[in-house]
């Protein structure tokens, strides 16, 4: 039977060579206790309990990550909305005040009234149809340019 001093002597040597790789023998590079690990696992630096905890807390992070991803997207498109809400605003805004403020929508009723089919054989309600066209157009760019720079300001 071995004494408690010879036992004690005996379980230094081995903690000592097992910190070198003997036995299969491993120190956790965590906790820095001794673990069990096949002689081809070098690469195990963990023991189990330090290696769990360690995957534990991956998988919180990456869930963690991937909620915040979710907020961060549902954010970006509240703010893209909010954005693209302002911008109007501002473009309206930026609109020089004119009478022609209210020609794009009263430009439905202008067509109906001058429109050919409405007044057969009258050759200005075809000048007038082509000159409301042109009209919107050239408004509709200048809003649109106006609109450019307001969102550039
Ligand atoms: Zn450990």
């Amino acid at each position: 039977m071995l004494t408690s001093t010879a036992y004690n002597h005996i379980n230094i040597r081995y903690c000592r060579e097992a910190a070198k790789g003997v036995y299969g023998m491993a120190r956790c590079s965590r906790c820095g206790e001794y673990f069990y690990r096949e002689p081809h696992e070098k690469w195990k630096r963990l023991c189990l309990d330090c290696w769990l905890d360690d995957k534990r807390k991956r998988e919180e992070d990456g869930q963690r990550r991937e909620r915040q991803v979710e907020w961060l997207e549902s954010r970006i498109d509240k703010l893209e909305d909010e954005n693209e809400a302002l911008r109007r605003q501002l473009s309206a805004r930026m609109l020089p005040a004119s009478p022609m403020n209210g020609f794009l929508s009263h430009f439905p009723a202008l067509i109906r009234f001058c429109h050919p089919d409405r007044n057969p054989g009258d050759p200005t309600a075809h000048e007038l149809t082509v000159w409301l066209l042109d009209a919107r157009e050239a408004l509709k760019n200048e809003n649109a340019r106006v609109g450019a720079r307001a969102a550039t300001v």
